[in-house]
């Protein structure tokens, strides 16, 4: 079963081109679609398909629209959106290396 941690927390992603998205884990397909990269993952194809953007959607039509319906839906079947599996189901986060330290 797939565990929504921001659902669960009742938080949302806002990224910087102003698009309303569930969480910081799908952001970054989300920010190479916005410079012009073709979607890898079924969340790239849902967002590709459906307008997300603060600029022309309220926050409730996002919330209850196709977008992030169609993630949640996914999550039933054989094919759910490969982040929610990973780090929310499996709990595979990306590590992040300071080479800076
Ligand atoms: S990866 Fe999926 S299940 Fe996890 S917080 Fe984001 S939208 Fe929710």
């Amino acid at each position: 079963m797939i565990e929504c941690k921001y659902g669960k927390q009742n938080r949302l992603f806002i990224n910087h081109l102003g698009e309303l998205i569930p969480c910081c884990y799908v952001n970054a397909e989300a920010i190479n679609m916005g410079a012009g990269q073709s979607p890898k993952t079924l969340f790239g194809s849902l967002n590709q398909k459906f307008n997300n953007s603060l600029y022309e959607n309220t926050i409730e039509d996002i919330i209850n629209g196709p977008l992030f319906n169609g993630i949640k839906e996914s999550w039933n079947t054989n094919n759910p959106v490969e982040k929610c599996n990973k780090t929310c189901k499996q709990k595979i986060r990306d590590k992040f290396e300071d080479r800076y330290q």
